[in-house]
């Protein structure tokens, strides 16, 4: 089944608020196996509205319209959808004669302005909100599904899994999604060697989806139950682990700090880090890993030649002689960290960032990472397209399939 999804208010066009509800919407309808196939955020506009609608409900299974239920003269969702079937709006006056006892509860009388608020579309169903004074409603019309929801999350939620889900799930199938991630390869590298698997393959989908340092192949997969569809999904990942061999590096949601993170914990092994170019981002996403303290030792910025000689136990003559990046002063602040800090292993990153301080045989994005252990010194030359930002990000993301890599005995990658 496709779903079409309209968040109805003006608010969310502006900067303070932002659509939530379609992002929730669209997860739990996969779940379901419905597919949200579209999504709209409009103003509090009759016109708009309706258009929208009636294009929505013409080329999808089930509609879902958040917002504009209340009472105030700017939520017009109901007109609106109304108008779209070519429907009346008939006022229910037990939904009514409801509020006005809830009104009645707080010791308060109903403002008239609310009593549109029990506006349903002909031959709607109501859908209680326990939470808010907007009811809901369910309309079929020509076999197709729309579904009117309050626009505050609180009230929305509830709804949607009582009156809406258990519907939605008899009728559909069961969706399974996985994200398998692989660190410091291209994309294009990637898609040529998994393309002439997934391509074929129906089901699961797959979109591959990448970023500087990061490529993700995400799974979508189907069945009659949720074992069917991860079987599913298992049957393709295994062909992709086969064509890519060592290079996922996880399926199960984890990034890159908190795999490696663990590998370090379960060999209980302790580390060292030397920064340049990088100014402490591999530390940082190392130690968003909770537990971090259990395998990272301490971390060294050294940005100046002073620095890498006073913290790590650089060699003066050999910073001269090679540079501040170079591949022997990578291995040096690799080896001076771990030295130091009495660890197993140590890593040093030396690069040009930019976008100042290129030259030509140093060009920005030349970037140097060692990693330092008991086998030995590995060191990657690296050279990254892009901005300082991704230069730094990338070169953490080499160092951390580097260390993985070292860890789990692959070969480098
Ligand atoms: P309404 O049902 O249009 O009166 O919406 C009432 C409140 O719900 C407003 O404060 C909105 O900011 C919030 N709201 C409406 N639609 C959404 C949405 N799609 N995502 C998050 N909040 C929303
Ligand atoms: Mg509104």
């Amino acid at each position: 089944m496709r779903a079409a999804l309209v968040a109805v208010g003006s608010e969310l066009l502006g900067p303070l608020r932002t659509d939530t509800n379609s992002t929730w919407l669209t997860e739990r309808l996969l779940d379901v196996g419905v597919e949200v196939v579209g999504r709209a955020t409009l103003a509090d506009e009759p016109r708009l509205l309706e258009s929208a609608l009636r294009s929505a409900i013409d080329t999808t299974d089930v509609v879902i319209i958040t917002g504009g239920l209340g009472p105030t003269a700017d939520d017009l969702t109901r007109e609106a959808a109304a108008a779209a079937l070519d429907r009346r709006l008939v006022r229910d006056s037990s939904i009514v004669e409801d509020l006005r006892a809830r009104f009645g509860r707080f010791g308060r009388k109903m403002p008239a302005i609310n009593e549109k608020q029990g506006d349903l579309i002909e031959g709607a169903v109501a859908l209680d909100n326990p939470r808010g004074t907007a009811p809901g409603q369910r309309v079929e019309h020509r076999g197709r599904l729309l579904i009117l929801l309050p626009g505050p999350p609180s009230e929305m939620k509830p709804l949607f899994e009582k009156h809406v889900l258990p519907d939605l799930r008899a009728r559909g199938r069961v969706v399974r999604r996985r994200v398998l991630k692989i660190a410091a390869m291209a994309e294009s590298q990637v898609d040529e060697i998994v393309a002439p698997l997934y391509r074929g393959v129906e089901n699961p989908r797959t979109t591959i989806l990448g970023a500087p340092g990061q490529i993700e192949l995400h799974l979508v997969g189907e069945g009659a139950s949720g074992d069917e569809a991860e079987e599913r999904i298992e049957a393709l990942a295994r062909g992709l682990r086969e064509r890519l061999p060592g290079r996922i590096f996880s399926e199960d949601g984890r990034e890159l700090p908190a795999v490696v993170g663990g590998l370090l914990l379960e060999r209980a092994l302790s580390l060292a880090i030397a920064e340049s170019c990088t100014g402490g981002l591999l530390s940082a996403r190392l130690t968003d890993v909770p537990g971090a303290s259990g395998f990272l030792d301490r971390s060294f910025v050294t940005y100046s030649n002073r620095s890498k000689i006073q913290e790590l136990g650089v060699d003066a003559e050999l910073l001269d002689r090679a540079g501040a990046v170079s591949e022997e002063v990578a291995a040096a602040m690799a080896d001076g960290a771990r030295r130091v800090a009495e660890t197993e292993i140590g890593i040093g990153i030396t690069g040009i960032a930019g976008p100042e301080g290129g030259t030509d045989d140093k060009p920005v994005g030349l970037v140097f990472i060692a990693v330092d252990g008991a086998a030995g010194t590995r060191v990657q030359r690296a050279r990254f397209p892009g901005w300082r930002e991704r230069v730094r990000f990338q070169a953490t993301q080499v160092a951390l399939e580097m260390l993985r890599r070292g860890l789990l005995g692959l070969e480098p990658g």
